[in-house]
């Protein structure tokens, strides 16, 4: 990132009025990063933005949130789950500090592992913005990079950060590829058996660890979740298709009209369970129905908090 010295300028500026500013740094090879937890000039210097800054770091607000001052660099996707969340009064504005910057789009490490085999053998990762150049033991190739991104970044329509106090460097001009998501496409035209069939096999896999839930920024009931829940008791412990199916439609539930489709759920999945078509059906019935993109102003109020409790049309239960 060419702004990047302008960035930690920034970072370093507004450190005194902060408890943390969480960022990303290398991780143990040049094909990873992990979180960034700034809390003194030193730490500033291992800040790093690449096309490897997968994490949304919004995802610790959780944890920061009553009180404590926080700096975040947000790509856009990661932006929009901040405006959500104020959007739902889970946040102040005033404590949080945003530094924005334009993204180029991120690298899809079930695609690399796909396309060259174990990372650990990938020697060097060269990317231009339009191709990525990969060295593995004798083989040097060169792969559109449009082959080798998130999902995420074909269709991504805001690659700038949304609502920021400070932006680094140029906006980025990145068009999304198509407005359509092709997997989610390809799985509607299955027949409704077909599609239950699938869900059937993709549950049997999974291991309820409940990555996707950990890496949700929307996902705020912590103690609450109905996982964990033992009164009442919602989900057995038994890992089973029936009760991994219960899980996740209970959580694309919660999410419906929040999903801001930032994709940590789904890239957090150990099992790679494509977890995201489900999100991204949610998502498209919410704009559907109610014009409403989660976490993209922070005036609206998100459609399936305007109900009124006394509505004529809900029957009271008790
Ligand atoms: S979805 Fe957009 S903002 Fe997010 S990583 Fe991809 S290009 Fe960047
Ligand atoms: S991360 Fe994957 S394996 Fe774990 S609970 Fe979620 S869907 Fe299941
Ligand atoms: S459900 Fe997945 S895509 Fe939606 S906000 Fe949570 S982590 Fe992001």
């Amino acid at each position: 990132m060419q702004a990047l010295a302008e960035l930690k300028e920034q970072i370093r500026q507004a450190l005194p009025d902060l408890d943390v500013v969480i960022g990303w740094q290398q991780g143990f090879d040049a094909l990873h990063t992990r979180p960034l937890f700034i809390r003194s000039e030193e730490d500033i210097d291992k800040l790093v933005v690449n096309e490897f800054c997968v994490v949304n770091p919004a995802s610790y607000l959780r944890e920061l949130r009553g009180g404590k001052k926080v700096g975040l660099v947000l790509k856009g996707c990661d932006s929009r789950s901040v405006i959500e969340l104020l959007q739902e009064d889970l946040l102040k504005e005033e404590d949080l500090t945003i530094f924005g910057f334009g993204c180029n789009g991120i690298l899809n490490h079930t695609k690399l592992q796909a396309r060259f085999g174990e990372l650990g053998f990938i020697q060097s990762i060269e990317n231009d913005g339009a191709n990525v150049t990969v060295v593995v033991g004798d083989n040097k190739e060169t792969v559109p990079f449009t082959e080798l991104c998130a999902d995420k970044c074909l269709t991504c329509v805001y690659p700038n950060t949304l609502q920021c106090s400070h932006f680094v460097g140029e906006e980025s001009t990145k068009k999304p590829e198509s407005e359509k998501n092709k997997a989610l496409e390809e799985f509607e035209k299955l027949s409704l058996e077909e599609r239950f069939a699938f869900w059937q096999d993709q549950m049997r896999r999974c291991i309820r660890c409940y990555a996707c839930r950990n890496a949700c920024p929307m996902c705020v009931c912590k103690d609450h979740c109905i996982a964990n829940s033992r009164e009442p008791k919602w989900l057995s412990e038994e890992v089973d298709v029936q009760n991994n199916f219960m899980f996740q439609l209970i959580h694309v539930m919660h999410l419906t009209g929040r999903c801001v489709e930032c994709g940590e759920c789904e890239r957090a999945c150990p099992m790679d369970i494509p977890i995201m078509l489900l999100r991204r059906k949610m998502a498209g019935v919410i704009r559907d129905v109610f014009a409403y993109n989660a976490g993209t102003n922070a005036e609206d109020t998100p459609p399936l908090m305007c109900f009124k409790v006394e509505e004529p049309t809900i029957e009271e239960r008790h």
